[in-house]
């Protein structure tokens, strides 16, 4: 989600000031908020019980380096995740057996690597391969550079991930004692390993991505993941039901999952899975090779996905040309909410759009590291090269934000929206920081302005419920719960 907003300090600054007058303590609150969700099933599974499905796990040399045990954590991984898969779908995992992985090369492209394994290991009927990538641990959260998998096939691969910034989200906060930080980033890391995998493994159910948050298929891990929900779960009761079957030939167990996933999407036209995905899915893969990503206009769905990861908008529209009415739709509400993001108006050099967004993202890294110098540094570079855009104050606004300069913090943040207007990181800093030094009445139009803006960012509806708890504006709290479901589909988020 929002890379710019939603900062931990920021967070608990502001918790930590509008919270304390009741309630529970700060540290139970903290706990509170850490702990990831406890995952429960939308429905409870069909009562007969299938044969458990069987894993080979390969582990390449850099991933073992990293685990003490290595075939202990590879196990315990399967574990966590077969309990998911127990009471969402009434079906267990199995390890068949965790081996070494020959690494083909120092080569880090998880496309690469999943071909590697499937020439490794093709598998069978009723067998999954599983290959565990090592090397610089992935601090991202999108699903997608953690893993990889082939989408109603039976390979999957996963990189290590950094459990440094669980630490660091846990380790700053100073409510909790030793045992405590403990106890909340084993939690934290088992949840997350888990709901990775299974993620992964949902692909080769057939499940595409969700738009939603808080669940298994949503394109963005999150503590708050407790389920796969039902969509998600209806598909791949579909697809376990035309296998595993250990007597069917391997592609014929394949062509079958295909088929009933395929026929699931397109007796359910209405379900809210990734229009791009549907129609790649839909329209493309079953008449490519399981091996080929389909092709459609002059990209294909993986050079679609590089570019929207890399923010170049002006391509992803370009490319949008050859897509379906609804999935250019899809694109362009993604073009529109990534160009208030990362404060860049139509009319922004089309060459720059992906340097831009890099420079921006490189600031974020570094502020989150805590690397106030670095960060700086790298502001300034973004403020010589593009002097007339938001981004250069808008970040700034954060860097002293975070050191708790709030009226610089405000200038800056008002300079971002005035060359961009729908800068929305700068207008969600400003809400906080109206909110923080006890103006809450100046927070809250600038806070709905934020929820206008981008109604994904989930922190302005937080702050905006508090806002309107501190004006005593209790009708006003209470509906905005109700249109929060109504805009996102989740619950109310504290
Ligand atoms: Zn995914």
């Amino acid at each position: 989600m929002s890379r710019r907003i939603g900062r931990l300090q920021w967070a608990l600054a502001l918790a930590a000031l509008v919270l304390a007058a009741c309630g529970p303590t700060p540290r139970e609150r903290a706990i509170g908020a850490l702990t990831p969700a406890k995952m429960t099933a939308a429905t409870a599974p069909a009562p007969d019980a299938r044969p458990p499905l069987r894993f080979r796990i390969y582990a390449d040399a850099r991933w073992q380096a990293q685990k003490g045990d290595w075939v202990r954590a590879a196990e315990a991984m399967v574990e966590q995740a077969s309990g998911i898969a127990q009471f969402e779908f009434g079906v267990g995992f199995v390890v068949e057996r965790v081996a070494p992985w020959p690494e083909p090369g120092p080569n880090d492209d998880l496309g690469d690597r999943l071909d590697a394994l499937a020439a490794h290991d093709p598998g069978e009927a009723g067998v999954w391969v599983v290959g565990l990538v090592g090397g610089v641990p992935v601090a991202s959260s999108d699903f997608d550079q953690i893993g990889l998998a082939r989408l109603a096939g039976r390979h999957f691969v996963m990189r290590s991930m950094a459990d440094v910034s669980e630490a660091d989200a846990i380790g700053s906060i100073d409510v909790l004692d030793d045992r405590d930080r403990r106890a909340l980033l084993r939690a934290r890391i088992e949840h997350r390993r888990a709901v990775v995998f299974v993620h992964e493994w949902a692909h080769t159910m057939g499940a595409l991505h969700v738009r939603d948050f808080g669940v298994v298929m949503a394109a963005t891990y999150s503590g708050r993941i407790k389920g796969f929900g039902a969509l998600s779960q209806a598909l791949i009761r579909e697809t376990l039901g035309a296998g595993p079957d250990a007597n069917a030939d391997a592609a014929a167990e394949l062509v079958a999952r295909r088929e009933a996933a395929l026929a699931w999407y397109r007796g359910h036209p209405d379900a809210k899975v990734d229009p791009v995905e549907r129609a790649a899915f839909v329209d493309g893969v079953q008449r490519a090779p399981a091996s080929a990503p389909p092709r459609r206009g002059s990209m294909t769905r993986a050079q679609v996905d590089a570019a929207m990861k890399a923010g170049q908008v002006s391509a992803v529209l370009a490319a949008a040309a050859g897509f379906t009415p609804e999935s250019q739709a899809s694109l362009s509400e993604w073009a529109r909410t990534t160009r208030r993001r990362f404060a860049m108006p139509v009319g922004f050099p089309a060459a720059d759009e992906g340097d831009y967004v890099a420079a921006q993202r490189s600031v974020d890294a570094a502020l989150s590291a805590g690397d106030m110098a670095l960060a700086e540094s790298r502001i300034a570079e973004i403020e010589a090269r593009w002097p007339e855009a938001a981004a250069g104050p808008q970040l700034r606004c954060d860097f002293e934000g975070r050191q708790g300069r709030f009226e610089a913090a405000r200038a800056l943040c008002r300079r971002a929206t005035e060359l961009h207007e729908e800068s929305v990181g700068a207008w969600l800093m400003l809400g906080m920081i109206a909110l923080h030094t006890r103006k809450p009445a100046e927070a809250a139009p600038i806070l709905e302005r934020v929820i206008a803006l981008d109604a994904r960012q989930t922190p302005a509806w937080v702050y905006l419920g508090r806002t309107y708890t501190a004006l005593g504006r209790t009708a006003d709290r209470e509906a905005l719960e109700a249109r929060f479901t109504e805009a996102t589909g989740e619950p109310w988020p504290e």
